[in-house]
């Protein structure tokens, strides 16, 4: 897939996710708003009629509970019979049997259309009757046509024993379904509910949307110019805390893109410098002994050697920290004995110390042994040596101490140079990490030094470290376990 199409696909899949977000809660919201209307149409509209005749039914209960308590107190009785025929909207009559003759003790009639009050005497008898044969309770449910198209009244009768010795009967009509005034209210106010909670749901989403899609519009338009190579694309979050912890995350990835990208840039640029120097004295010079035979001269083929072996020393240190880095050069552990070791290692320096009147001072105190890896701890402590000679001070001299504490061994090298500032010691591990920018390669070592010597002590788990102070000098250490004779199991890294 070509560079274009790859773009539109990725710009196609960003834009539909973007859509898919306000789409999507919008259709949550309307799906929740679905749910809450049939809730209420369910219960207002549908099941309106049922709950309206449960609740009259519990009505007429009740009523005859509160009845059945005052029916040996007349002025009660009526007063009980009138509140509650008001207050359940419906008509009651009460008779007291009396050998086989109902007389009335107490009535209400406050409904329009209620049949209780037209009903004949025999019609009451045949419903107390009724009531009899059925254990005491008899409900009949009558339409009205004179009143209303859908009316439907319940007749409700109970026979009850007063504390007098007569039995007494309660009959009440009610309707059972709800005014249509009200049913024609409650479908008006269902439709007002049903426009607001849609106009809700849909502002509802849109603003949701806006405050979740805005930062993450940005913040694409802003990874879309990093992808671009605009390292300074800056990504906002804004609204809400997921936003504001992306927004930094991509910050600080788009930063270390940066460094890596420069310090990518930087490498090239000194790795081809390092390697173009050397190789343009050694032209330069074979060039000059070629074209005139007197500087044919052993000083001339020396500087020409001397090159060379930069050259190998520079493409050594290149490959050895490739393969720290990538971890195909591993420490192969062994015990030795790492004072005689160092002590080996810095006479190696004395012809060169000498010529160059250089003071290399070791105090080694009591011979140590460690496990590691020989080849690469000499090789740190040739790096730190050789830099310390670079950078010591006027009075070149560099000194290598040895302690041991808590079962560790230190090897630190102090030279008197100009120190490194603070806020370079972080870098100063990094390749090609030069504290001056100058660039001192024909003097000094390749540059490559101080990683491979963070690479080596990392790769053994040592400590390691510097401590400098500018105008002063400063004092690279690394720390490795000591180990006993007979007491040491070798360590598996
Ligand atoms: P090189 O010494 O070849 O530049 P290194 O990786 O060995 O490369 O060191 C990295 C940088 O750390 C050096 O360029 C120098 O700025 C700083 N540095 C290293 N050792 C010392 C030291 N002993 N004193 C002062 N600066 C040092």
């Amino acid at each position: 897939m070509n560079k274009e199409a790859l773009e539109g696909r990725r710009i196609e899949i960003s834009s539909r996710r973007v859509s898919g977000v306000s789409w999507r809660l919008f259709g949550t919201l309307i799906i929740f708003v679905s749910l809450v209307l049939t809730v209420i149409w369910l219960f207002q509209i549908a099941l309106l009629n049922s709950f309206y005749e449960n609740s009259k039914l519990d009505g007429f209960n009740d009523t005859n509970d509160m009845i059945s308590v005052c029916l040996d107190d007349s002025e009660e009785l009526k007063k009980t019979v009138i509140a509650r025929s008001l207050d359940t909207d419906s008509c009651i009559r009460v008779f007291r049997i009396d050998n086989k003759i109902a007389v009335e003790v107490a009535d209400s009639d406050v409904r329009y259309g209620c049949f209780l009050h037209h009903l004949s005497s025999d019609a009451l008898l045949q419903l107390y009757e009724k009531a009899e044969e059925n254990g005491g309770v008899f409900i009949r449910k009558l339409s009205n046509p004179n009143v209303e198209s859908n009316s439907l009244n319940s007749i409700h009768v109970e026979v009850m024993q007063g504390g007098d010795g007569y039995k007494y009967v309660v009959m009440q009509d009610s309707e059972l379904i709800p005014l249509q005034a009200t049913v024609d209210t409650l479908e008006r106010q269902f439709g007002w509910i049903m426009c607001i909670l849609i106009m809700g749901a849909f502002a509802l989403s849109l603003s949701l949307s806006r405050l979740i899609c805005t930062p993450m519009e940005r913040m694409s338009r802003s990874a879309k110019r990093l992808a671009k190579g605009d390292y300074g694309a800056h990504f906002e979050g804004g609204g809400y805390r997921e936003a504001e912890e992306l927004a930094d995350a991509l910050n600080y990835a788009a930063e270390e893109l940066q460094k890596n990208d420069s310090l990518q840039k930087e490498l090239v640029a000194n790795i081809s410098h390092d390697l173009r120097t050397p190789l343009t004295m050694i032209k330069g010079y074979s060039e000059v002994m070629r074209d005139i035979p007197e500087e044919n001269t052993p000083e001339n083929v020396q500087i020409i050697i001397d090159e060379a072996e930069r050259l190998t020393e520079l493409v050594n240190d290149m490959l050895d920290l490739s393969k720290i880095r990538a971890g195909t050069r591993k420490p192969e552990l062994e015990m030795f004995d790492l004072t005689e070791s160092v002590r080996a290692v810095l006479g190696r320096y004395e012809k060169f110390t000498e010529s160059q009147s250089y003071v290399v001072l070791f105090e080694g105190g009591e011979n140590v042994s460690v496990m590691a890896d020989r080849t690469m701890i000499l090789q740190v402590v040739y790096n730190l040596v050789n830099n310390a000679l670079n950078y010591t001070g006027e009075d070149k001299t560099v000194r290598i101490t040895q302690s041991v504490k808590n079962g560790k061994v230190r090897i630190s090298v102090t030279d008197s140079g100009e120190g490194i500032a603070k806020e370079d010691i972080p870098y100063i591990w990094d390749r090609y990490y030069k504290v001056d920018k100058v660039h001192k390669r024909a003097v000094v070592g390749t540059g490559l030094g101080l990683s491979i010597v963070k690479g080596i002590l990392e790769s053994h788990g040592a400590t390691y470290g510097v401590e400098s102070v500018v105008g002063e000098g400063s004092t690279f250490y690394f720390e490795l376990d000591v180990v006993y004779d007979g007491d040491f199991e070798p360590k598996k890294r």
